[in-house]
Parts: structure tokens; C-alpha cells; sequence
């Protein structure tokens, strides 16, 4: 079976070839134009499988909330103008006559990683995703669980600080005006009045100042933590986005959980994410490949 894989983030557009045993090839990638809006959006996912030569089935992970049933977008953000209501699936079935699956871009990681990566064989546990924002995915008994609307799993929306920062859902104290890595660049700049990416923080892990800034961020993303293992209790909790790769952060995230948790809860590890970007492309891939 020949499945073509689409990851639509907000400034690329990233698919590949997938095969049967779900190896990846000819991966290639295209500016978003996310300005250019959602319909001008799909409509070139289509140019791209018409030029592709088409294929057995078409799977897409994307940004937004996404009505997996119906392929369907519930709602995006502004960052790309009216891809609220699209009807993703439909258009690209009618266009291509190829069936297609479509799925949110943090649950397409997570399937990636239960089915492939981090959490291979592990039927119940979490997912995070730090980067500009907190994305969150559950998985129970084997399977995704999506809420009655599509929506759960919404971690970075947790309150862990009442009446605290601005957040750009409108709600102030969110888990990821905290511990999201776009939180730590924030907090370097106000605190040290240096622009920093989180890998420029991390090459000064010795200044002392920007340790301590560090080590105080990993508390933020801890306190979130906690919450969600009293919540789960979970075996395994997966922790995506570039920034996992600092191998410290996840220490002592195990360091700090095991020393704070109530006890029955300590069986709980922390693994970092292991598909990197191909994790939403195999994870659609794979939706693609049940239909
Ligand atoms: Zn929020």
C-alpha cells in the first residue's frame, strides 16, 4: 500500500512516502503561506498528490481541532484564516477520489510514538509537546481518547498559577506561560535582557544566572506534571518538541517527580519523544492505513 503522509504545521508543509512496513521516503516540504488561508491550503495538498502521481491512500496530520470522523476542521486560531469549518477530508476525497484520514498534529505525534517510538507497546500514557505552546494527547486502553468534541488533551490550558500570566488562549495562568520552551526564551529576556533560542540557553548551562532560570522553568513544567499523574496515574508520560533533546531536562524531571509524588504514584517515568518530525507523518500514515 502507498500512502502519502502531510504534515501541515504553520510554516511548512512536510509529506513523504510511506510504504506497508511504514518507511518514509521522498520526504519534501513547501511554505505554508499560512496567510494565504485554509482553502488555498488544501487546495494545494491536492496539487502536491496530483503531482506525486497519487496514491492508495492519503493520510494528514495538521494544526487546528480536528473532527477526526468527519476529517474536518472544529476550529483554528487566526495563524491561518478561515481553515475554521474545513472540510478537509471531503475536498480531498472529492478532488482525488483517494480515501484519507485526518487527524490533529498532536495526536497524529502521539500515534506515531504509541505505534512506532517512545511508547511502543504501552496501551495507557500521556503525551506533551513543549514548544511555542503546550500540546497534550491521551492515550487509554490502547486508544486515542478524544473527548466528546475532539478537544481533550489540552494540557497547556491547565491553570497552574491563579491569576497569572496572559494567555494567548484569553484565560491568564496557564501551564504554558510557564513551562512551555517559548516561557524560558520569555523569561531569559525579561529576567537576563538577552534574546536567546532555548539551544543558545542550553550552550550557557554553566552561567550560573542562566542555570538557575532553567532550573526554575523545569519546576513549571513539574508542577503540571504532578497534576496530570493524580489525574492518569500513568506508566509513561511522553515529552516532545526540540528542547527534550537537552538530556537534563528530563532527568531531572524523573529527579524531581520521584521525590515530590505521593507514592503509589512513583512507578510513573518520563521518556522523551523518539520520532522527532516524522512522528505526525507515520502517525497519519497510519490512520491512512486503517481506512
Ligand atoms: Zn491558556
Amino acid at each position: 500500500m502507498k500512502i502519502l503522509a502531510f504534515d501541515i504545521g504553520g510554516t511548512e508543509i512536510k509529506y513523504a512516502f510511506c510504504d506497508e512496513n511504514f518507511s518514509l521516503s521522498k520526504k519534501n516540504s513547501v511554505p505554508t503561506n499560512a496567510h494565504e488561508g485554509g482553502k488555498r491550503i488544501i487546495e494545494r495538498i491536492v496539487e502536491i498528490i496530483k503531482d506525486c502521481g497519487g496514491a492508495d491512500r492519503i493520510g494528514i496530520s495538521t494544526a487546528g481541532q480536528i473532527d477526526s470522523e468527519k476529517g474536518a476542521v472544529i476550529y483554528a486560531t487566526d495563524s491561518i484564516p478561515g481553515y475554521t469549518g474545513t472540510k478537509i477530508k471531503e475536498i480531498i476525497e472529492a478532488e482525488t477520489g483517494i480515501p484519507t484520514a485526518v487527524e490533529n498534529d498532536v495526536n497524529s505525534a502521539a500515534i506515531g510514538e504509541a505505534v512506532f517510538g517512545a511508547a511502543k507497546g504501552c496501551p495507557n500514557f500521556i503525551c506533551l509537546t513543549y514548544g511555542t505552546g503546550i500540546g497534550g494527547a491521551i492515550f487509554l486502553d490502547g486508544k486515542l481518547f478524544t473527548g466528546c468534541s475532539f478537544s481533550a488533551g489540552e494540557f497547556g490550558h491547565m491553570i497552574t498559577h491563579a491569576n497569572g500570566r496572559d494567555c494567548t488562549c484569553g484565560g491568564k495562568g496557564c501551564y504554558e506561560a510557564y513551562a512551555s520552551a517559548r516561557a524560558l526564551v520569555n523569561n531569559v529576556r525579561e529576567k537576563l535582557g538577552r534574546e536567546m533560542n532555548g539551544r543558545e540557553i542550553f550552550a550557557e548551562f554553566e552561567n550560573p544566572e542562566i542555570r538557575t532560570l532553567i532550573d526554575e522553568w523545569i519546576d513549571e513544567i513539574v508542577i503540571g506534571l504532578k497534576s496530570l499523574i493524580y489525574i492518569f496515574n500513568p506508566p509513561l508520560i511522553v515529552a516532545g518538541g526540540g528542547i527534550m533533546n537537552e538530556k537534563y531536562i528530563i532527568d531531572e524531571i524523573n529527579n524531581r517527580l520521584h521525590t515530590q509524588l505521593m507514592g503509589s504514584f512513583n512507578e510513573v517515568k518520563i521518556v522523551k519523544a523518539l520520532m522527532g518530525n516524522d512522528a505526525n507523518k507515520l502517525g497519519a500514515a497510519y490512520l491512512a492505513s486503517k481506512i
